[in-house]
């Protein structure tokens, strides 16, 4: 894959796998981080020695301004993968307006900043593919965490109605619904939690960053695949 590819939210997690794995695969790999960026640095300087290109941008990407900057340096954007998020466990009672604007920036408004950011060059050459990190409380909703799940189902929202407008141009877009997976996101589980979750997993085990990376290289490399939902769960939610 000689792509252009821009991952958001690379420095932990899902993100970090996605950045270490489209690296491998051949990609140039822009790497956005916000605070965390000594993982990337390492990241970068061992991809150097392997060949591989990766390299770490700075970003707050809700906000505007910073995106621009973004997309000023990665300019020729194949492969955008939304993947920064945050989470947070509340009862809907207690939310905040500002629980719920803060939720809404990180995991929905930065998916709108950055694919427009990405666009005019996707239009320019006929061809992209934007994929978008959601979650299955996006498609079957979580209680407190209402304002996570409405933000998921917005992405998903998202992901159906720009296929629509951008496949005629050549932009794929679609969309991951990861279940339980092994990151600082969830590293506030007890062990009950932990259990009870595999329990209701089929496939049980929780989910590993490298299977959502996975997911994600599949439907980079998929050309006939857009505004699709992709569960990867271990049949947590069917
Ligand atoms: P994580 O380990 O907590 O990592 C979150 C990433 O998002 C970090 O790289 C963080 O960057 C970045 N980020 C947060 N706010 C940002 C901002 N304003 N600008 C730029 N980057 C920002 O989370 P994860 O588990 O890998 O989650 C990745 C995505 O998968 C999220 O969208 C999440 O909702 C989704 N997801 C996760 C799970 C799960 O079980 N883990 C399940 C379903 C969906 P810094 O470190 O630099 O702050």
């Amino acid at each position: 894959m000689e792509r252009n590819v821009l991952i958001t939210g690379a420095s932990r997690g899902i993100g970090y796998a996605a950045a270490v794995l489209f690296a491998r695969e051949g990609g140039r790999v822009y790497a956005n981080y916000h605070k965390t960026y000594e993982p990337l640095r390492l990241l970068a300087e061992s991809c150097a020695r392997e060949g591989q290109t990766l390299i770490p941008v700075q970003a707050d990407v809700t906000v505007k301004k910073e995106v621009d900057a973004l997309f000023a340096l990665a300019n020729k954007t194949d492969v955008l993968i939304n993947n920064a998020g945050i989470a947070q466990t509340k009862e809907f009672t207690q939310l905040s307006e500002a629980d719920w604007d803060n939720m809404l920036a990180v995991n929905l408004k930065s998916a709108f900043l950055c694919s427009q950011a990405a666009l005019p060059y996707m239009l320019r050459v006929k061809r992209g593919c934007i994929i978008n990190i959601a979650s299955v409380w996006g498609v079957a909703g979580a209680s407190c965490e209402a304002h996570y799940s409405a933000a998921k189902a917005g992405l998903i929202g998202l992901t159906k109605a720009l296929a629509k407008e951008l496949g005629p141009s050549g932009i794929r877009v679609n969309c991951i619904a990861p279940g339980v997976i092994d990151t600082d996101m969830n590293s506030a589980l007890t062990q009950a939690e932990r259990s009870s979750l595999v329990e209701a997993t089929p496939l049980g085990r929780t989910g590993l960053p490298q299977d959502i990376a996975r997911a994600a290289l599949f439907l980079a490399a998929s050309d006939f695949i857009t505004g699709e939902v992709l569960n990867v769960n271990g049949g947590f939610y069917i």
